[in-house]
């Protein structure tokens, strides 16, 4: 069994994008990251501390903006247009969960698409859908740069994605598909569960319950990527059950240490390509 380490797979591919931002700056773009926080909700506040320092770490601009948990929808939509129309800008993140009575729907197709680097907007996740993806979610992305960075085949291979989130299920599934694997969902109302996951070449654990995937619902010698944070007695635990599927699997990925820091990553991969983008544009007008 090989561990899949995402800490030092994103290590590496946040040297190449450091690389990047350097020349960026040195044509006069700073990549910037946006990223709105309502409420004070504990582990958004440090998935938004984490992005924040990673984005200082690499060099880019960013901005936190707080709003309480009392705002209102309009408010927070405005908040949103403000920096779409900041030249500054290349992408905006809005943290979810969003208090109940704030539409998630409405704030995400608020983000101009072409700064919607979480590529949540449903612009976005059609592309995607329909092979022209623009801005692909971190955490599929993350995945499929941990696959390639360890040449593993993906090209006919037979993929099995338990959940089916928007986020992450969905999205993942289509990009493995675009890179030719077959392709199973599986999801809470899925009849034997064991049955598919067993067919994986690479099985993706995407459920949120913890331990969920035990050994014997593993083939042999299969890719196992581990995406679920679940706590359990206060400690972070994954959708797979870690030390008895090690047994069998090829190469897993640890939680933590495996999937999370890639998405962070991807996150900033998704804002350089933004900048890019601004910087052709710039070049073009
Ligand atoms: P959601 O709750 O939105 O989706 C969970 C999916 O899993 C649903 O499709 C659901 O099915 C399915 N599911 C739930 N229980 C079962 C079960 N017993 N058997 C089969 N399928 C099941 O979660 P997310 O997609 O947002 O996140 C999934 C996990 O990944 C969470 O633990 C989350 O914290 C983590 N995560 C980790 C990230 C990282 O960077 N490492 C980033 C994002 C998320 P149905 O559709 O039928 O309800």
């Amino acid at each position: 069994m090989e561990l899949l380490n995402g800490k030092e797979i994103s290590g590496q591919k946040r040297e190449e994008l450091s690389a990047e931002i350097k020349m960026l700056k040195e044509d006069g773009i700073t990549p910037g990251l946006a990223v709105i926080l309502v409420g004070d909700h504990p582990a958004s506040r440090s998935y938004v501390l984490s992005k924040q320092r990673t984005c200082k770490e690499l060099g880019m601009h960013s901005i936190l903006t707080e709003l309480p948990d009392t705002i209102s929808e309009d408010e927070l939509l405005s908040a949103i247009e403000t920096f779409n129309r900041d030249h500054d800008v290349d992408g905006i993140l809005v943290q979810l969960p969003l208090p109940s009575h704030i539409s998630e729907r409405k704030v995400i197709e608020a983000i101009a698409p072409h700064k919607d680097v979480d590529g949540f907007h449903p612009l976005n996740a059609g592309k995607l859908a329909t092979g022209e993806p623009t801005f692909v979610p971190c955490t599929p992305l993350g995945i499929l740069e941990m696959l390639k960075t360890k040449d593993i085949s993906i090209r006919g291979k037979q993929v099995v994605v338990v959940g089916r989130s928007n986020i992450v299920g969905k999205p993942v599934g289509q990009l493995l598909l675009s890179e030719d694997a077959t392709v199973t969902y599986c999801h809470s109302k899925t009849e034997n569960l064991a049955a598919h996951t067993k067919q994986a070449d690479i099985l993706i654990a995407a459920a949120g319950r913890a331990k969920l995937v035990s050994k014997e619902m593993v083939k042999e010698g299969a890719i196992v990527i581990d995406v679920g944070m679940n706590k359990v007695d206060g400690k972070l635990c994954g959708d797979v059950d870690f030390e008895a599927v090690k047994e069998v699997a090829g190469m897993i990925t640890p939680v933590p240490g495996g999937v999370g820091p890639m998405t962070i990553t991807m996150l900033m991969n998704n804002t350089v390509l933004s900048a890019k983008r601004r910087k052709a544009f710039k070049g073009a007008v």
